[in-house]
């Protein structure tokens, strides 16, 4: 039976240009010979999506930090988007790489997920990367750790990104406690989806899509259901994979990160992301309806 699957793929890349201060990549680098490890791996699982004509595949990548700087993951995108099998192949990245190599894609099918972090670029920077993104006509969101100092940036990013753009907000839970009701709701009133992600999800005993019609996939091709689940279930290269994509409940008690729960049957997230689910673009512009705070420029 043909298969219609989302894959989140981390390979053993780990290594940022950034030096953001609580990440553990920051500013970290590689050898020759694990950037080479990194490569290859990746190689071999565009190999594989290429072979799976009659599927219907979609891929984010979830890198440990910053992979557009690195040429194999854009010449993977080239790649992954002129594929027949391919719907939609996303990343995450700090959008600190040039832009050019995405007229190679098959932009109908290529997504950014950026996340903006204001002390390592400045705004108006990183603004004209969304705007250059833009004006090529590349879908993305954009998205901001919800840290108290981090608040009023946030919204003047709001009022600064075109109407159309999403910017999401990433609930920092060790720092919700410092946060007052005023401040929480001025990080709703920038993004609606908000309150849940301040939430951790009680998912133990719950169905999730997570190991069924999406998976998590490694350099060496192990699959876990979700990057949340440590156990392995099969190998994406070893033949009879399929048979490990069944349903089961979730084993863990709770999960709290967005690209864990948006799989959640009973959280029912999938009618609100419908088509972006990966990139993480709501349906029908939630955020414009529902955030009159903001005097939009565009
Ligand atoms: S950009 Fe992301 S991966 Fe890089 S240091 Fe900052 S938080 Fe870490
Ligand atoms: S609820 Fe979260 S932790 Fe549980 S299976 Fe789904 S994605 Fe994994």
């Amino acid at each position: 039976m043909a298969l219609n699957l989302s894959i989140l793929y981390r390979g053993p890349l780990s290594s940022c240009n950034y030096g953001c201060d609580y990440c553990p990549f920051a500013k970290h680098r590689e050898t020759v010979a694990e950037l080479d490890h990194d490569r290859l791996a990746l190689n071999r699982f565009v190999d594989w999506v290429a072979g799976r004509n009659g599927d219907r595949i979609s891929v984010l990548f979830t890198p440990w930090g910053e992979a557009l700087t690195r040429r194999w993951y854009r010449e993977a995108l080239i790649r992954l988007t002129n594929l027949p099998p391919v719907d939609r192949a996303a990343i995450q990245t700090n959008l600190s790489c040039g832009l050019e190599w995405v007229e190679r894609c098959d932009k109908s099918r290529l997504a950014l997920w950026a996340t903006y972090h204001p002390s390592q670029i400045r705004r108006d920077d990183f603004l004209a990367r969304c705007r250059e993104l833009d004006r090529r006509g590349v879908r993305f969101s954009v998205g901001v750790v919800g840290l108290k100092e981090q608040l009023a940036e946030a919204e003047t990013l709001r009022r600064e990104l075109p109407r159309h753009v999403y910017l999401w907000i990433n609930a920092y839970k060790p720092g919700l406690g410092d946060l007052t009701a005023d401040e929480s709701h001025r990080f709703e009133a920038i993004d609606p989806l908000y309150p849940i992600n301040t939430q951790r999800h009680a998912s133990f005993g719950r169905a999730c899509r997570a190991g069924r019609s999406v998976i998590s996939v490694d350099g060496d091709g192990t699959i876990r259901r979700c990057h949340f689940i440590r156990d392995p279930i099969a190998n994406l290269y070893e033949p009879g994979f399929e048979a490990a994509l069944i349903e089961r409940p979730c084993t863990n008690a709770t999960c709290s990160c967005h690209i864990g729960y948006v799989h959640l049957d009973h959280l029912r997230l999938y009618p609100v992301f419908e088509e972006g689910l990966l990139e993480r673009i709501p349906a029908g512009a939630i955020w414009v309806r529902e955030s009159p705070e903001f005097a939009w420029n565009t």
